[in-house]
């Protein structure tokens, strides 16, 4: 069954000299092309959409245009982003990934264990932590310590079937319900959520210290130990 992809990336994010981290080169191109490259090339995937701020749907780059199907104009949250990229697939899929165009380091190992899962439920991939975990409260007083072998930090792509994601994001729309991540709109109406191995590659580049992190990833062989190949792309 084939499967539709969503790479959501029309946040402002912190502009720096302008531009969205998202745009920023990493390597030789743009930070955003590295997800939409792992994506496009890999066999199960046979749609790509990409929601990106308004100026820019207005006038894609070609690079843009050449590693995706339809480039879409976002919304004013991720959640509102996510409701338009699944919109305008085309349909006929049977599972939908949606990634973050934050997180460049995508290997084709990460989305074939999140679309093998889920075909059956909504999958995501999970890292477990290494800091201890508390809850806080007024003036930072600390609550309690949560059970770290239980907790998982959660990453993109996460993957689900198509037809219940449109319906989730539906509702999520008529309810103006808050969301940073797809799976809480399953969580909240009770369908099961499956957590698969997240991949520590995978990070999501927020801050500039992320994308320095980045930098000497691409510089380093990690990257290729892991299979994940820099787009063949031209840019200006
Ligand atoms: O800011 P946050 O961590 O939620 O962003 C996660 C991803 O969602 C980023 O790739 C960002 O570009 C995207 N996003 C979006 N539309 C928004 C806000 C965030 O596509 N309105």
């Amino acid at each position: 069954m084939s499967a539709g992809a969503v790479v959501v990336a029309a946040g402002s994010g912190r502009r720096l000299g302008g531009v969205p981290k998202q745009f920023r080169k990493l390597g030789t191109v743009p930070l955003l092309a590295w997800s939409c490259h792992a994506l496009s090339r890999h066999s199960d995937i046979s749609e790509l959409v990409v929601v990106v701020p308004a100026d820019i749907a207005a006038a894609p780059p070609d690079w843009l245009v050449g590693l995706c199907d339809s480039v879409v104009e976002g919304g004013p949250t991720r959640r509102d982003s996510v409701g338009l990229g699944i919109a305008d697939l085309s349909g006929g899929h049977g599972t939908v990934l949606v990634h973050d165009g934050a997180r460049p380091f995508l290997s084709a190992r990460l989305i074939g264990r999140v679309l093998e899962t889920c075909r059956d439920c909504p999958a995501i991939p999970g890292l477990p932590l290494t800091d201890t975990v508390k809850l806080v409260g007024e003036g930072g007083r600390v609550l309690s310590t949560l059970d770290r072998a239980r907790l998982r930090a959660v990453q993109t792509p996460q993957g689900f079937p198509l037809s219940l994601l449109r319906e989730l994001h539906e509702q999520a729309a008529r309810d103006d319900a808050e969301a940073t991540d797809d799976a809480f709109l399953a969580e909240k109406a009770g369908i099961p959520v499956r957590v698969v191995d997240g991949d520590p590659l995978n990070l999501k580049v927020t801050t500039g210290a992320d994308l320095a992190l980045a930098e000497w990833l691409v510089g380093s062989g990690d990257l290729e130990a892991a299979g994940i190949e820099p787009p063949g792309i031209e840019t200006s």
